[in-house]
């Protein structure tokens, strides 16, 4: 099922982009939109498959890139989670955290309870500059508590 992506997110991604200066090119304009869909954070593999139905000619290698670009710029963050691929979160400017599903690897946003007061006390910081904290809960998600999805390649 492809999902329009929500308006909001789009907008602000493309702002930032564009207020950086960066060039829209109609192919980075595709990958951005297709990134910035629904809280749910993509592979590029899944970023090349949703922006190909907008623009035909798009090729993975150019996929790729404009992620590439997008991350080193900081504008999208790069999430691995576990053995799977990498996925692209382009909610950089607002704090959240995440719900992984250990069956299919789908990664979305999540805005736990109590996690504004979650605090590492000075004793274990050991000597740190904290920058920021990422909460991962883990789970099988519907989908594949449903048994529709296949069972992930086996690692290694
Ligand atoms: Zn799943
Ligand atoms: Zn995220």
């Amino acid at each position: 099922m492809f999902v329009e992506p929500a308006v909001e997110a789009v907008d602000a991604l493309v702002e930032r982009l564009k207020r950086r200066g960066w060039r829209l090119t109609a192919q980075r304009r595709v990958v951005a939109e297709v990134l910035a869909g629904e809280h749910v954070h993509l592979t590029a593999d899944e970023v090349y498959g949703r922006a190909r139905r907008r623009l035909p000619e798009i090729s993975l290698a150019t996929v790729y890139n404009t992620l590439n670009e997008l991350v080193d710029m900081g504008e999208v963050l790069e999430i691995a989670t576990g053995d799977g691929p990498k996925r692209y979160d382009p909610n950089t400017t607002v704090a959240h955290h995440h719900l992984h599903c250990v069956s299919c690897g789908a990664l979305r946003d999540v805005n736990p309870e109590g996690a504004d007061r979650l605090v590492l006390p000075p004793r274990q910081q050991h000597g740190f500059e904290l920058l920021d904290v990422d909460i991962v809960f883990r789970g099988r998600c519907p989908r594949c508590r449903a048994g529709a999805v296949a069972a992930p390649a086996a690692a290694g």
